[in-house]
């Protein structure tokens, strides 16, 4: 039986893999974190008997102890919990499922101790991709995507390396968001209501606004950078509204592979756990028949402006995504909370980026210094 460790088990991937589980019935989830949902958390020990639970905060966790008291478990908080919650010694694989960069610690401290990753905290390839990707192959584990675009690609990649063909170039497809169309001066009065209505996926609040500006589609050209170790100008944004093509490559003979399905992430999840075997999963299927429109835009980087500033983010290397990528957590969370207007979270991405003095090859630390450096910035500066 394969043993598994879910970090962010009450967010929307957490639940869905827990899903997934629940209906194969033959993976034991030995560890489970979360932030601070308790009532969920507890559902979930009384459910799946993990022997390891974190819950960032102590008091939380105080709690979670005495209305568990009569299970097996051990509560943990903190980032030490987290990391135990990680390295628990009899899981095969880690689910990263928190949001943030918050996995890059327990995402490590997991590699280091053997464990395969089923990735779908981007935040932590996208600002240390280049320790991750170092880790994996000198650890020998595997980083099995679940963010769905990667999912695909690697799905159309299946056994084309390893007969040495080379991918031309990846086209990474995107919704365009419920935005898809608008001019800036149109997004002036965007609120948090609007923006967390996708049009076709259903996910945390984050990666929905993030959607909303296609900064996620610019996280994801960084993740896709690292997964499959090409450049970001090998890396295509198409917009395809309909997210039915979930992301095509292009090999050098121009012939292009595309993974299609429903937006369900349960399947690259699965794919995920279960690689390389596929299982039945029950759920809505594509009918070629009513699909009367697949259609196909270029992405507008004028008005997305966050798109742009990833590839430049990506590009530039070294601490300057990790910028871009903690001005966007940090802007995310005071526009949910209402704190700022919606076009101010760019203006935070990129004035960020400029003020900022990047380091090549950051370490962990100098990762979580340019986070800290950028905060204290926005802060002053807003
Ligand atoms: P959610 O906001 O739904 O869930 C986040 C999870 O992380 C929750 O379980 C939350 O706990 C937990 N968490 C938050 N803070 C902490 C902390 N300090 N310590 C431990 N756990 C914490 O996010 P999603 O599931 O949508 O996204 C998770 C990751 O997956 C993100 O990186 C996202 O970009 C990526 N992703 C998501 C997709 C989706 O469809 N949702 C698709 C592709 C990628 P609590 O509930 O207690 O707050
Ligand atoms: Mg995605």
């Amino acid at each position: 039986m394969k043993t598994i460790s879910v970090l962010g088990s009450t967010g929307s991937i957490g639940t869905q893999t827990l899903d997934v589980v629940r209906r194969n019935g033959d993976i034991q989830v030995t560890a489970l974190a979360a932030g601070s949902n308790i009532a969920l958390l507890e559902k979930q020990i009384r459910e799946f008997s993990p022997k390891v639970v974190c819950v960032w905060e102590e008091e939380k966790a105080k709690e979670l102890r005495q209305s568990t008291a009569d299970c097996q478990i051990t509560v943990v908080s903190g980032m030490d919990g987290l990391i135990e919650a990680a390295t628990e010694a009899s899981a095969q694989m880690v689910v990263t499922a928190v949001v943030g960069m918050i996995g890059i610690r327990p995402t490590i401290a997991a590699m280091e101790a053997g464990k395969d990753i089923a990735l779908a905290n981007k935040e932590t390839l996208v600002t240390a991709g280049h320790i991750i990707m170092k880790l994996a192959a000198e650890k020998g584990v595997r980083i099995l995507p679940v963010d769905s675009e990667h999912s695909a690609i690697f799905q159309c990649l299946n056994g084309e390396r390893e007969h040495g063909n080379q991918i031309h170039k990846i086209l990474l497809t995107a919704s365009g968001g419920p935005f898809r169309g608008w001019t800036r001066e149109q997004m002036k009065g965007i609120r948090p209501e609007d923006a967390l209505k996708h049009p076709n996926w259903s996910m945390g609040h984050k990666i929905t606004i993030d959607s909303s500006t296609m900064v996620n589609k610019g996280l994801e050209v960084m993740e896709a950078k690292w997964l499959f170790g090409v450049t970001m100008d090998q890396v295509q944004v198409v917009v395809q509204p309909q997210s039915i093509i979930h992301s095509m490559v292009e090999f050098e003979d121009g012939a292009v592979i595309a993974q299609l399905g429903t937006p369900d992430m349960k399947l690259p999840i699965q794919y995920a756990l279960y690689y390389p075997s596929r299982r039945f999963l029950s759920g809505e299927r594509l009918d070629f028949w009513n699909l009367t429109n697949i259609r196909f835009e270029q992405p507008d980087l004028e008005n997305f402006r966050g798109l742009w500033l990833a590839y430049q983010a990506g590009k530039a290397g070294g601490t300057m995504p990790a910028v871009l990528n903690a001005a966007n957590e940090l802007a995310v969370r005071k526009f949910l909370n209402r704190q700022i207007p919606y076009l101010t979270i760019i203006d935070m991405i990129e004035e960020s980026m400029n003020a900022h003095k990047k380091k090549e090859n950051p370490t962990v630390n100098e990762i979580l210094d340019a986070e800290k450096e950028t905060y204290e910035l926005i802060e002053s500066r807003w």
